[in-house]
């Protein structure tokens, strides 16, 4: 017994190895050193690409001493951890907002310039993490960094994706869809950590076991097994206040078995079953609001899902070596019903893993989860095939038919009739029994929330109305928001800078001192230095246009930017024909003085969805014809960005006057897009849908453009079933549009093309393009009047700017924490 440990309980009370600081001198030397003995490159030959590695190991070291320091704390003060399971974490470049949020930029900036290296040259060269669609995964990414920020303990669980999100090329106009390669040249930012790797199984069967005390205990025999290993990122809040965990799975096979197969001469069979199981966390699923129905999506979400629960199951026993806290000290917040199978999954941990029983278990279940809803879109609402989850999943879906016997018989002891209880079923039995992800989700959570106050209004009266009126408690809004210091700090430094000399920097850590900038919106010494900030960011963005485009604009125009995923319901469709209208007036009155526009538009369409794409063919058939036509003389200019990202949205939000929001109302159920443009001193111009019925009420309906149909009036349209042909007819300006485009005036080279997509518009017009039409034109004229008197204009955007503070996402997570979690 001579060499005798001596007992260390306090796991965080070991020692530590000394900060680093940082002063530029100190970042100069670490650099010099991590080039060297990390990268293993001599700097009289190290590649741009091998600074940024260099840069960025430097910078993680510093990430890491907070990030051991908020490990710390929570185990030292038993705080309860909440983890958020998202399928999508549109997370973008890290390097700037880890530099900027540790305060580092500098002497970063310093340091590198004594290697004759320039830190932006460096920052543009990161790949953007595009793990992600669009809003949701962007939501999932400002939440990571909210949480950190305001210091609420917090996991991402998602998937390490080895391609994200398409790259997008024009091919004539038309999207061509490439493969993405963030990992190519490695990833600095993660740890792998093969320790943490949990078996996910497959198929199989379920055996009833009886145990020694008599009870029957269920066993899950998978036929496959797949394993999944972890990689951390840490995720920094703004001045480093915590540092959070975004742990992502990647799919290995698992290695003994496969080499026994392949020992024994089963070669093919070997390297099949290993490719099998690295194909779930090959590719992003491309679409965005409408599920792929296929098998490998299902084995994603529980693959993720499961691994997910494995760890914080096994990380809450070694804690606390009881599952009865698991509600007090654990928060599982579901992105959507993506992660929903988790709770059938979390049951079966609990039964036939931990020895719960149904009761106990499913009390525990209730009392962890949370469910956000993003999209009352039916064809989005999320479903499977039973004989499929049968197959793939046979005990949870065992467990799932179990949920749904108790929450049945629950709704007959209340009395509801046949029709109200085959609404809240799990079971879809119309038309081949389907899982409904969503009720799932729905009467597993102790919170459901949707993402605006209308959506979640119409959450109640639609999707859930009968499970609402089972669990009145149960539903509530939480309105989106967006991390103030990428969208507002980072992307704009000019108008930060301004921002601080006029009101004080205090805004930077209390986003709500933005109302500050009120007063001082009739001030014109102040807006014409408003103006001039715009005006640099627009000059830059036009040089970007011009360097990919080969188009000149003047950044004198008026910047009208639409940046999100190609969608009907996001009508593109609406905006491009009012483009046309415009087009139309200005050579029939050239006389006439005209406000000079510039349209830009960015976004991506799924690679099935044939619409969306004919949409991106017309934008750029439109604008090379608008652009080139010497009568238009440079009054209209219309632009498509390919390759729409977290890294160009950074580059167009900052330049845009005005901001399109533009949706079908009662389809998009909050949108984030609107909220950093508003927040960067653009006007919008939009519906009453999702969140812009609540910026109107911040920034006041004097200082936006609403217009159309409301929900309500969209409901009643399309409930009435008619042709929009009267208001066709009766629409000069529309008439003259629909006729232009589908006669082939954009499209010379085949004057059918969009012959059907204007035909759609007379048959049932489900996106209300036609019927919105003449008011969206109507709004534009009023948008031009104000654009005319750049006081009347600038007022307005300094009124947006100073009144959209409550739209971060700082202040989004305290109630969800507050509120859900309990957790602050
Ligand atoms: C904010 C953001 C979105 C969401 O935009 P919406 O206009 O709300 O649809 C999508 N993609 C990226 C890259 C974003 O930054």
């Amino acid at each position: 017994m001579g060499c005798e440990m001596p007992q260390k309980p306090i796991v965080y009370d070991a020692p530590k190895p000394q900060p680093r600081a940082n002063d530029a001198e100190s970042l100069k030397s670490e650099i010099l050193e991590k080039l060297t003995y990390a990268v293993g490159k001599d700097p009289i030959v190290a590649r741009r690409t091998d600074w940024l590695t260099a840069t960025t190991l430097a910078v993680r070291d510093r990430i890491i001493d907070q990030w051991m320091e908020s490990t710390r704390d929570t185990w030292r003060n038993s705080k309860k951890r909440v983890y958020y399971l998202s399928l999508e974490f549109l997370i973008g470049r890290l390097l700037r907002d880890a530099i900027s949020n540790m305060g580092l930029m500098d002497s970063v900036c310093e340091a590198l310039k004594s290697f004759n290296v320039d830190i932006e040259e460096l920052i543009e060269r990161e790949p953007d993490a595009a793990l992600g669609n669009g809003g949701l995964g962007r939501l999932a990414a400002c939440f990571l960094e909210s949480m950190s920020s305001i210091k609420v303990p917090a996991y991402g669980y998602g998937i390490r994706y080895v391609h994200g999100l398409f790259r997008q090329e024009m091919s004539e106009g038309w999207q061509v869809e490439l493969p993405e390669d963030w990992l190519a040249h490695g990833n600095p930012w993660e740890f792998e950590r093969r320790e943490s790797a949990y078996e996910i199984g497959f198929g199989g069967h379920v055996e009833p076991v009886e145990q020694a005390d008599g009870t029957v205990r269920q066993v899950w025999h998978p036929s496959e097994h797949v394993l999944a290993v972890a990689f951390d990122t840490p995720i920094v809040g703004w001045r480093g206040a915590r540092v959070n965990t975004l742990r992502l799975w990647s799919a290995q096979p698992i290695d003994p078995i496969l080499l026994d197969r392949f020992n024994s001469g089963d070669h093919i069979g070997a390297l099949e079953e290993s490719a099998k199981a690295e194909a779930i966390t090959r590719v992003l699923y491309p679409a965005d609001d409408s599920p792929a129905g296929q098998e490998l999506r299902l084995r994603q979400e529980f693959f993720f899902s499961s691994a997910s629960l494995q760890d914080i199951v096994r990380r809450h026993l070694q804690q606390y070596g009881d599952l009865g806290s698991l509600p007090d000290k654990v928060a599982i917040q579901l992105n959507d019903t993506h992660p929903a199978i988790s709770i059938a999954e979390m049951m079966r941990i609990l039964m036939d893993v931990q020895g719960l029983e149904w009761n106990e278990a499913w009390k525990l279940t209730k009392g962890t989860f949370a469910y956000t809803n993003h999209t009352l879109l039916p064809e989005a609402l999320e479903t499977w095939p039973v004989a499929l989850v049968e197959r793939m999943l046979p005990r949870q879906m065992q467990i799932v038919y179990a949920i749904n016997a108790m929450v049945l018989e629950e709704a007959r002891e209340k009395g509801l009739d046949n029709g109200q209880i085959a609404s809240i079923s799990l079971i879809d039995e119309a038309g081949g029994r389907r899982l409904r992800m969503g009720q799932l989700a729905f009467v597993g959570a102790h919170s459901v929330n949707g993402v605006s106050a209308l959506h979640t209004e119409l959450m109640k009266k639609t999707v859930f109305a009968e499970l609402h009126k089972m669990y009145p408690e149960r539903i509530n809004n939480k309105t989106n928001g967006v991390t103030p210091r990428r969208w507002l700090l980072q992307c704009n430094p000019g108008l930060t800078k301004l921002i601080g000399d006029r009101i004080g920097g205090g805004f930077q850590d209390d986003v709500e001192q933005l109302i500050k900038l009120d007063a001082h919106a009739e001030d014109v010494g102040f807006q014409e230095q408003f103006a001039a900030v715009k005006l640099a960011n627009k000059e830059a963005l036009a040089h970007v246009i011009r360097e990919r485009l080969g188009v000149v604009v003047d950044p004198h125009a008026m910047f009208d930017v639409q940046i999100k995923r190609i969608h009907e319901y996001k009508r593109q469709l609406l905006n491009i024909m009012e483009a046309v209208a415009q087009y139309n007036l200005i050579r029939a009155h050239p006389e006439k003085s005209w406000q000079p526009r510039v349209k830009i538009f960015s976004g991506k369409a799924a690679p099935s969805y044939w619409n969306a794409k004919l949409i991106i063919k017309l934008i750029n058939d439109v604008a090379r014809v608008v652009n080139t036509d010497p009568a238009v003389r440079g009054l209209l200019k219309i632009v498509f960005l390919p390759n729409y990202n977290v890294s160009l949205a950074e580059k167009i939000i900052p330049a845009a006057d005005l901001s399109e929001q533009i949706s079908t109302a009662g389809m998009e159920a909050s949108g984030t897009g609107n909220m950093k443009f508003a927040l960067n001193g653009a006007l919008t111009i939009g519906t009453l849908d999702g969140a812009n019925v609540e910026i109107r009420e911040r920034v006041g309906p004097d200082n936006i453009a609403i217009f159309g149909l409301t929900a309500d009036e969209v409901n009643e349209l399309r409930a009435q079933n008619r042709s929009p042909r009267d208001v066709i007819e009766r629409s000069v300006t529309l008439n003259q549009v629909i006729e232009a485009i589908a006669g082939g005036v954009f499209s010379p080279d085949d004057r059918e093309r969009y012959r059907s997509l204007m035909d759609g518009l007379y048959e049932h017009d489900w996106f209300m393009v036609a019927r919105d039409f003449d008011a969206y034109y109507a709004a534009q004229r009023q948008v031009d009047n104000y654009w005319a008197d750049r006081k009347v204009w600038n007022t307005k955007v300094i009124h947006n700017t100073a009144r959209v503070a409550w739209f971060s996402s700082d202040r989004t997570i305290r109630q969800y924490a507050e509120e859900i979690w309990k957790a602050l």
